[in-house]
């Protein structure tokens, strides 16, 4: 890759150079060993395995704390649709492909640690453990001139595949307002920034902020759209996903309660929507019974 003429002013134009030029010249021992996984990833996902009983974890609904006392109380599911499989070997194809385009193309002393396994902190009775997408680090053999020096040394990132409306939503949506994150890819990225595990690796990280990924999954040649998130924002987020793991009383329908009806159409199943939330139908048998005795 070409250095630019002075540097890259922050991680978000770093990450986006290093995929374009890792899409130019991908390493052919890199692209190797992303088809393994590929193909072992594949395999357990049409291995014809039984759900696994629900449990709090990082991927959750944590931004609604209503899902997370449904699991606790074992409602009903709705259950993920069998052809959901398709979407998720989708998903694996498109981070294992952004992963080795990173790794192809990032410069000399700088790495994509991928894929990192680290505690959540959670209580006892959700995951402990979790997936972190990415740390971008540099290291002490970067050469000076591609990262402006006022960057961190290593940030954390989560890759989020998305259709194109979404892609260019994402690309547009400033992350401080409320609203912004009924998906939860920010309490996501909350839980990894704060697990003791990425903290002992990377000290300080979660001081560092974090950069949300959109991979153009109907156009992947549009290539890659990180979003710097703040500190500030993700110990917003901390906040709820530590509402989410205490809950243990009906707290009400709280997203619906606390975002715009245009997002929650899509999770809890309003505006005529089928809803994304498996707890939609539990919810709404638990809003009429509320509305019945108010
Ligand atoms: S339907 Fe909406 S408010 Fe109810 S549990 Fe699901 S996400 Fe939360």
């Amino acid at each position: 890759m070409k250095k630019p003429p002075e540097h890259y002013p922050d991680w978000t134009r770093l990450v986006v150079a290093a995929w374009n030029e890792g899409m130019k010249n991908m390493n052919p021992s890199i692209v190797a060993v992303a088809a393994e996984r590929i193909k072992s990833q594949l395999l357990i996902n049409f291995n014809g395995e039984e759900e696994k009983p629900p449990i709090i974890r990082p991927s959750s609904g944590l931004t609604c704390p209503t899902q997370s006392y449904f699991i606790r109380e074992g409602a009903e599911r709705t259950p993920m649709p069998d052809t959901i499989q398709a979407a998720f070997a989708m998903g694996h194809f498109a981070h294992e492909l952004a992963y080795a385009a990173l790794k192809s193309g990032l410069p000399k002393g700088f790495e994509a640690d991928v894929e990192i396994r680290v505690d959540t902190g959670f209580p006892d009775d959700c995951n402990q453990k979790g997936t972190a997408d990415v740390v971008f680090h540099r290291t002490a053999e970067a050469e000076e001139g591609w990262l402006n020096p006022d960057e961190p040394d290593y940030i954390l990132g989560d890759l989020k595949t998305m259709v194109g409306f979404a892609w260019r939503d994402h690309k547009k949506k400033s992350f401080h307002e409320q609203g912004i994150d009924a998906w939860g890819h920010l309490a996501q990225l909350a839980v990894y920034v704060n697990s003791p595990t990425l903290q002992e690796k990377y000290p300080g990280i979660e001081k560092n902020g974090a950069l949300l990924i959109g991979v153009n999954k109907e156009s992947p040649q549009m290539g890659l759209a990180p979003r710097r998130i703040s500190p500030v924002v993700l110990a917003d987020a901390s906040k709820r996903v530590a509402k989410a793991l205490e809950t243990t009383s009906w707290p009400g329908p709280w997203l619906m309660d606390n975002f715009p009806e245009v997002e929650t159409a899509f999770y809890c199943g309003t505006a005529g929507r089928k809803g994304y939330c498996p707890y939609s139908k539990a919810c709404k048998s638990a809003r009429a019974t509320r509305a019945a005795n108010v």
